[in-house]
């Protein structure tokens, strides 16, 4: 801090109430598999312990796997997928772990060959086809087999990513799937729509997907779009709200994953979320953080989710927002002493902290990322606006006396007392073992940005720049790095 606050009297209370407590995560479990054969299978045996039915599906027909989601529900039956020339292993086994008796193939020999039918058959299982010409036809003539619905759920038939995070809604109220294309509304869709007097349709897509000739033939149509997959599926998770007490998450390009994964979700009454094989995106961290979402079942093969994936659904800092201030900037240097600049240490830690805990599973906003200057009014507006959960300050101390040195946390009583001071403890000793700096515990103070920030708030001294010590330590690296990992750890156990 500047000099003129360091002659601010502190009454220090060094609260050592730091305690240890176990690490409790979120809760998150997996459906593995070697491949989208076996995934299917295990995600069949998630939701069903005997499936006398199942509707069997081409591995690789995508937009087939989507249309038989409501109405494999209706038939109380599992998704499971096969190679198109021969029955899967993993299949073939599946189908007798589930004790399976009948099994409806979606979609034409293109899809499932004759082939895989004589190997059913060989298994003793009654075999039927549902097929069409392509897949809008295929579409339409599932829905045929369905309860009529007076809602029907229009996607494109080539861009069907979109519309998989509504396949457990639509499975559950009954609502047929159907296709468009890019020149607009199919023929085979127009007559399914007529034939079964359907009076409501929602559709899944920007104008690119369905465009607005198709839409205006629609009857009375919705349109649930986003600028990318993760955004449509948070629409749809808003719109059309399942439980989340075990969300299900697959990955939004592993289409077949996405599929099995929408039809165990339908039978739990659950909602399905998509992600990125490596990171969490964005947009799903934010409904997570907005619905609290604790317990996820995470649907696909390694290859397509990674673990860097798991160990962000288990961290309780995931999907919360994180304001982090880095002090001073510009023509205000902050301490100086020992050749360092307290901004530029300041934000270099910063922006260390910032890359931690969006790997955590963090949404971050920064109130500076370069060395520019803002009034300690604007830092608490941007803080506000971002509607953070945490206010988190980035301060370097000085003293008049080189022998002053060590790591101190501050929070000020004024607005969400008790949960800064919680935040404090717990990002406190993290600094102080990732540094090993003296310790100087948590104190109160009313510094303006922790004093006037609404949500809990905490401002940190680092070290002293002005301790031949501590000034040593704030120039490494490596330190640095540390003192990151440490704050964004003790930011997660405060969610915890
Ligand atoms: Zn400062």
């Amino acid at each position: 801090m500047r000099s003129y606050i360091k002659c601010f009297v502190l009454i220090v209370v060094s609260l050592c109430l730091y305690a240890p407590s176990a690490f409790a995560q979120h809760n998150v479990s997996k459906i593995e598999g070697s491949n989208r054969y076996e995934v299917a299978v295990n995600a069949a045996k998630r939701g069903w312990s005997t499936a006398p039915t199942v509707v069997l599906v081409g591995g690789e027909a995508y937009a087939d796997a989507l249309s038989a989601v409501p109405y494999a529900f209706q038939q109380g039956a599992p998704v499971l997928l096969t190679n198109t020339s021969s029955l899967s292993g993993a299949t073939k086994s599946g189908l007798q772990q589930l004790k399976t008796k009948r099994v409806i193939i979606l979609g034409g020999t293109a899809s499932i060959s004759q082939k895989v039918v004589a190997q059913l058959k060989a298994m003793n299982l009654s075999v039927s086809r549902i097929q069409g010409k392509n897949r809008y036809e295929l579409a339409a003539n599932v829905a045929k087999q369905m309860k009529s619905a007076d809602t029907a759920v229009i996607v494109n038939g080539s861009a069907y990513a979109d519309a998989v995070a509504i396949a457990p809604y639509a499975a559950k109220q009954g609502f047929p799937i159907l296709l468009t294309d890019a020149k607009g509304l199919r023929q085979e869709t127009a007559n399914l729509l007529k034939s079964k007097a359907v009076k409501r349709t929602i559709v899944i897509g920007g104008e690119t997907s369905v465009n607005q000739a198709a839409y205006q033939k629609l009857p009375s149509p919705v349109r649930i779009s986003g600028a990318n997959r993760y955004e449509v599926a948070v629409r749809i998770a808003k719109t059309y709200p399942m439980k989340t007490t075990q969300t299900y998450m697959s990955n939004g390009y592993a289409y077949a994953d996405a599929a099995v994964a929408a039809s165990t979700a339908a039978k739990q009454g659950q909602t399905l979320l998509l992600t990125d094989a490596q990171s969490v995106p964005d947009a799903i961290r934010r409904v997570i953080g907005s619905k609290k979402i604790s317990t996820f079942t995470v649907l696909g093969g390694t290859s397509t989710i990674r673990t860097s994936v798991i160990t962000q659904l288990k961290n309780h800092v995931l999907g919360e927002t994180i304001f982090i201030d880095p002090g001073h900037g510009a023509q205000d240097a902050g301490a100086v002493g020992n050749g360092l600049f307290e901004k530029n240490v300041n934000l270099d830690v910063a922006l260390k902290l910032q890359a931690r805990l969006k790997q955590a599973g963090a949404l971050t906003v920064m109130s500076r990322t370069s060395d520019t200057f803002d009034s300690l009014q604007t830092r608490v507006s941007k803080g506000s606006q971002a509607g953070a959960d945490v206010f988190i300050s980035i301060h370097a101390n000085a003293n008049d006396h080189s022998g002053a040195n060590g790591t101190e946390t501050y929070y000020d009583a004024t607005y969400a007392s008790a949960n800064s001071l919680k935040l404090a403890q717990k990002v406190q000793p993290q600094m102080v073992k990732a540094l090993g700096t003296r310790d100087r515990g948590v104190k109160t103070a009313g510094f303006y940005v922790i004093k006037y920030s609404k949500m809990p708030s905490i401002l940190l001294e680092t070290g002293f720049v002005t301790s031949p010590i501590d000034a040593s330590i704030l120039k490494s690296t490596t330190a640095k790095e540390r003192l990151a990992s440490g704050i964004a750890a003790g930011v997660s156990q405060y969610f915890e």
